[in-house]
């Protein structure tokens, strides 16, 4: 399991053990408890004046239960399922999955395509994991894994409330949603907190988290973003029922010839994103949108990604762009100090 803290939530307790804090009144506790999920840790901590055990659980089987439906690296998914089904056939899904492939097609019309879920013909080409002297695809294996690339190559059937199908126009094609399930997973597990009755705590997956109502003393959350090519942290967010996602190259990507491929592709190149926005962290008041814009911003560059974030209300961005040299120039959405102020 890759362990990745790109958001390091500032104040908090170590997690990995429920335990009770010191900085909440006496009525109140605050409770942190710390499992693995999809290829990451999942931190779940709350402000309770009773015990949160059951709330918690809940919202941990919530994350169980997104990951066994959408995990492309579990063979019984439906995520899995559907990689399986290729032309001609389509089949059976649930109405979370279909909602979330609908999302997902949403997105990548906004984003021009630059958000596509069906980039994982392109992803296994690369030498993601490897180790050695790597080398980067022939262009001809990138342009025939281009033919089975598409958003717009996805059919979604809704015959009536409860039967929703999906199927693909070309054979081959797979759907991979590790750019918006994350988000989606931790919106679960906050949906599963206040149906047990909490009302204050943070969800952080592998750095997509959410902070639910505010703190004690009445202060919101306040999370920071951390230097994707250093120690420490570049910003500090404050944040009060929102929720934070953070697409970055320094996690999970190749080096060939000295140059860094991030494990975000570029469907319209079919080459993994290479230089540009080094790290992209998006506000927004769920965390599937944070996530999958998150995506999009880091494959559409600093200015054409900026511009998308400007048309949707309710949606701030903080990119780190990197220039040849490697300097890092920090820009922000119009109303980004705004919103995760203080
Ligand atoms: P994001 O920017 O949010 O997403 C990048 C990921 O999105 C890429 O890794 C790729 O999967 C996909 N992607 C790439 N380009 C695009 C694009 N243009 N548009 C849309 N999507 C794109 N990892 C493991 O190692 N083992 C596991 O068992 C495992 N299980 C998982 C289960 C689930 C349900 C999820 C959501 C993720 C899982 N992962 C697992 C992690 C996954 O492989 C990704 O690495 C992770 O989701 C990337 O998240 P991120 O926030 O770092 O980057
Ligand atoms: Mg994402």
């Amino acid at each position: 399991m890759t362990v990745r803290l790109k958001l390091l939530i500032a104040a908090l307790l170590a997690g990995g053990v429920l335990a009770a804090a010191l900085l909440a009144p006496a009525s109140s506790r605050r409770y942190c408890a710390t499992r693995a999920f999809m290829g990451t840790e999942v931190s779940i901590t709350v402000i309770s004046s009773r015990d949160p055990g059951p709330a918690m659980d809940a919202a941990f089987k919530a994350i169980e239960a997104a990951e066994g439906r959408l995990s492309r690296f579990k063979p019984d998914s439906d995520v899995s399922r559907i990689n399986r089904l290729g032309i001609g056939r389509s089949m059976d899904i649930s109405r979370e999955t279909f909602r979330i492939i609908e999302k997902s097609i949403a997105t990548s019309r906004i984003s021009d395509g630059a958000f596509d879920v069906t980039v994982l013909p392109l992803i296994k080409l690369y030498p993601y994991g490897k180790e050695g002297k790597l080398a980067l695809p022939e262009r001809g294996a990138i342009d025939e894994a281009k033919k089975r690339i598409g958003s717009d190559k996805i059919v979604l059937t809704a015959l009536d409330d409860k039967k929703l199908e999906i199927g693909f126009k070309v054979d081959g094609m797979e759907v991979d949603l590790g750019g918006i399930a994350k988000g989606y997973a931790v919106d679960t597990a906050i949906a599963a907190l206040r149906h047990g009755g909490i009302t204050s705590g943070i969800v952080e997956a592998g750095g997509d988290l959410y902070c639910m109502g505010r703190r004690p003393d009445g202060s919101k959350w306040t999370v920071a973003v951390r230097n994707p090519r250093g120690p420490g942290g570049v910003a500090t967010l404050c944040l009060a029922n929102l929720a934070v996602a953070t697409s970055g190259d320094y996690e999970r990507f190749f080096v060939v010839d000295g140059r860094r491929y991030s494990h975000i592709i570029d469907p319209r190149t079919g080459m993994p994103v290479a230089r540009g926005v080094a790290s992209a962290s998006v506000v927004a008041s769920d965390c599937e949108t944070a996530d999958a814009l998150a995506t999009a911003v880091s494959v559409l560059g600093a200015e054409k990604g900026m511009e998308l974030i400007e048309r949707l209300p309710g949606v701030e961005c903080m990119m780190l762009v990197e220039d040849a040299g490697g300097g890092l120039t920090e820009v922000r959405s119009s109303s980004w100090e705004g919103a995760v102020g203080p």
